[in-house]
C-alpha cells in the first residue's frame, strides 16, 4: 500500500499540472458493447466530463493515454476540449514521456489515474497515483489515492475536485 497521509496527498495534489488518464475502467465502467459488425460503445459519466472541463478552464492540463483505439472517444474528449489524447498505445509509458515532455512538465507535476497493470509503470513514477474503488488489486496497491466510486461512476470527477480543491481553485 502506498496511500498517503492527508498532508502528503494535498502537498502533492497541490503541485499538479497535468492528470494522465486510462479510458476504459477509469473514464468508463471497462465494459465494451461488441454490436453485429464488430463495433464497440462505451458509457462515459456525464460529471467526469464536466470536471475535465473545470479543470481545463482553470488552466490545468488533461491527457489521456489507452491502450485500445476507440475513435468515439477520442471525439468525445476532443469535444470536451482535450489536447493530448493516446490511443492504441501497448506500452503506455512512451505516451507519457512525450506529453510530459511536450507540456515541459515533471514527474512531480504529473498525476496518473489507472484501473489495471497497464497504468502501474505510470504509476510508479507520477507524484500522484490515482486510482477507482474497482481497480485491479496490483492497481489498488500501487496507488497513493483511490476514489471511492467505481470506474465511468465518477471516480475522474472526484480526482479532479481533490486536485482543485487542493489549489484552492474548486
Ligand atoms: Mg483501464
Amino acid at each position: 500500500m502506498k496511500r498517503l497521509d492527508d498532508a502528503e496527498l494535498q502537498a502533492r495534489a497541490a503541485n499538479i499540472r497535468c492528470l494522465f488518464l486510462d479510458i476504459d475502467g477509469v473514464l468508463t465502467d471497462g465494459k465494451l458493447y461488441i454490436g453485429a459488425n464488430g463495433e464497440e460503445t462505451k458509457t462515459n459519466y456525464v460529471r467526469d466530463g464536466l470536471g475535465i472541463r473545470m479543470m481545463l478552464k482553470a488552466g490545468l492540463q488533461v491527457a489521456v493515454i489507452s491502450g485500445r483505439p476507440s475513435e468515439s472517444m477520442r471525439a468525445r474528449l476532443s469535444w470536451l476540449g482535450v489536447e493530448h489524447i493516446a490511443l492504441d498505445t501497448e506500452d503506455k509509458a512512451p505516451a507519457y514521456v512525450r506529453i510530459r515532455d511536450a507540456l515541459g512538465l515533471a514527474d512531480a507535476q504529473c498525476a496518473h489515474m489507472g484501473d489495471d497493470t497497464p497504468d502501474l509503470p505510470l504509476m510508479e513514477r507520477v507524484a500522484l497515483a490515482l486510482s477507482v474503488a474497482d481497480a485491479h488489486p496490483k492497481a489498488l496497491s500501487a496507488a497513493h489515492w483511490v476514489s471511492r466510486y467505481n470506474g465511468g461512476n465518477g471516480a475522474v470527477r472526484e480526482a479532479i475536485d481533490l486536485i482543485l480543491e487542493a489549489q484552492g481553485r474548486a
